[in-house]
């Protein structure tokens, strides 16, 4: 059966290797744990800045994901 309108072809999917990937997974997983680490365990004696700014900032975030605050 013919259709009436052209039916475009499929667009060409790139492969990207493992190893061509692999700098951007450890870039995006290095900021990814730096942002868990804001998050979640920056505070008390881990916290690597003074004062409650950072966790004030991000205190719903903390209570949204589960982390113990308080
Ligand atoms: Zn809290």
């Amino acid at each position: 059966m013919a259709t009436a309108f052209p039916v475009p072809a499929a667009p060409a999917v790139p492969v990207v290797s493992l190893r061509a990937l692999a700098p951007y997974a450890v870039f995006a997983g290095v900021i990814l744990l730096a942002l868990l680490y804001l998050v979640g365990m920056d505070q008390g004696a881990t916290s690597m800045f003074s004062g409650t700014m950072i966790h004030e900032f991000v205190h719903d975030g903390r209570h949204l994901l589960g982390f113990p605050c308080h």
